[in-house]
């Protein structure tokens, strides 16, 4: 019943918005695909049987479900045969951003090479993560941030139009209502520099996609949510693919670092013939269950890139799918919420949801160098060990440990 009046609510609100030809701040929408409801046709890249495919909202983009994460995994630099080897096997999106510093140059001559089989989502930092650099009311600084970052991403790519280009890491209400964001990215869409707009969230994630949902302003959301996040994050969600968002999950494993071993005695059955590692499982879950176009999924090595790369093409029968429920569920118990309590609690200012991903870098992705970077911008050193975090967690996460833990993880 409070789903059937969520949405009731949410179709209300959309008609009003879309029927005065306005959204929050005064903007109007734009007259072509803009609008809640309008489907442009499906444009599809690189088709393979190898791959599951599904519409990334009113982009019309027929996406691969499984999206390659390159920004922490060249924002160094790096070798990109896994990269191609994904490209050959249907993966037709690729998500960047300027906040990796080396990602975007390290993969420009493969996306030139298969620039007619993938689609490029890239993003400007420092109107939220990392380092904000912007206050409310910074209006036109904002927008110069998101336009220069834009054409230096075109620089870097070596192409002359991003297909969606976001603002990453957005935590804060008012970035997500910013005016003068949405006139920047509207300027460059009409110069021919960006086909679509959206944002990457990974901290106070439930607002930030609900606002997104009403402003009608966003075409692809990029949010943080694990199978322990998903039944909060359910509405917002929902409410984004009413509003014709398509929706990327990122941080879909939750911090898996359990013995995926201390199930098998309760859920030792195979789905569809195999068994899946946890990884597949959470991505598998929330493809099925979770009300997600495709997942982000860093790809480091080649057995990680065809765990993968397999998960869209799995055909699981309803059964399956609830014994593949009850065991991510279990398994992804204590994950983190993403809501950004535990910084917004830190009397010293430190980015904690930030070492929390630091250490996700660091255990589960296997990126140290990365994470190095990350690390030298979280002031992790000024941490205290006064546990205000730690109380300030729903899941009851160990946050003094973790910020404590990652220069020891990182020697
Ligand atoms: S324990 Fe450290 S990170 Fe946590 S709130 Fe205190 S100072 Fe901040
Ligand atoms: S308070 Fe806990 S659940 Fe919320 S962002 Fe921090 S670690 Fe995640």
């Amino acid at each position: 019943m409070a789903e059937q009046v969520n949405r009731r609510a949410f179709l209300e609100y959309a008609a009003r918005t879309v029927a005065a030809g306005a959204v929050m701040g005064g903007l109007p929408l734009s007259a072509d695909e803009r609008s809640a409801g309008t489907q442009p046709a499906a444009e599809w890249r690189n088709k393979q049987p190898t791959m599951g495919y599904a519409r990334l909202g009113r982009s019309g983009f027929m996406v691969s479900r499984c999206v390659f994460g390159a920004g922490g995994l060249y924002g160094k630099g790096g070798d990109t045969r896994l990269l191609e080897i994904a490209i050959e096997r249907g993966m037709n999106c690729i998500d960047t951003g300027r906040p990796y510093p080396q990602s975007e140059a390290t993969i420009s001559p493969v996306a030139l090479r298969h620039r007619d089989r993938v689609w490029i989502i890239s993003k400007a930092g420092h109107i939220g993560w990392p380092d904000i650099r912007v206050k409310p009311g910074e209006d036109a600084e904002a927008a110069k941030l998101y336009t220069d970052q834009l054409d230096e991403s075109l620089r870097e790519l070596k192409v002359d139009t991003i297909d969606c280009y976001m603002i990453q890491g957005v935590e804060h209400e008012w970035v997500v209502t910013m005016d003068a964001l949405y006139e920047a990215f509207v300027k460059a869409r009409k110069a021919g520099k960006v086909r679509y707009f959206g944002l990457a969230t990974h901290t106070n994630v439930p607002k930030v996609c609900e606002l997104a949902a009403k402003s009608g302003r966003y075409d692809v959301v990029l949010l943080a949510v694990n199978p322990n996040s998903v039944a909060e994050l359910s509405p917002a969600i929902r409410m984004m693919r009413e509003a014709g968002i398509g929706v990327i999950s990122m941080k879909t494993s939750g911090p898996i670092g359990k013995d995926a071993k201390a199930f098998d005695g309760s859920y030792g059955q195979v789905f569809a013939g195999q068994e899946l590692s946890p990884y597949q499982r959470a991505y598998a879950y929330l493809l099925a269950r979770g009300g997600i176009d495709a997942f982000n999924a860093h790809m480091s090595n080649q057995r990680i890139l065809d765990e993968n790369l397999a998960v869209p093409t799995l055909k699981l029968s309803e059964a399956e799918l609830n014994r593949l429920q009850r065991r991510t569920l279990a398994e992804a118990l204590g994950s983190c919420h993403h809501c950004g309590s535990c910084g917004r609690a830190c009397p010293e200012g430190i980015d904690v949801p930030g070492a929390l991903r630091c250490h996700a870098y660091v255990h589960h992705y296997h990126e140290p160098d990365w994470a190095r970077s990350m690390h030298a911008m979280l002031r992790a050193g000024a941490c205290r060990q006064c546990g205000a975090c730690h109380s300030a967690c729903p899941e009851s996460i160990d946050l003094p440990t973790v910020v404590a833990g990652l220069r020891a993880g990182l020697a």
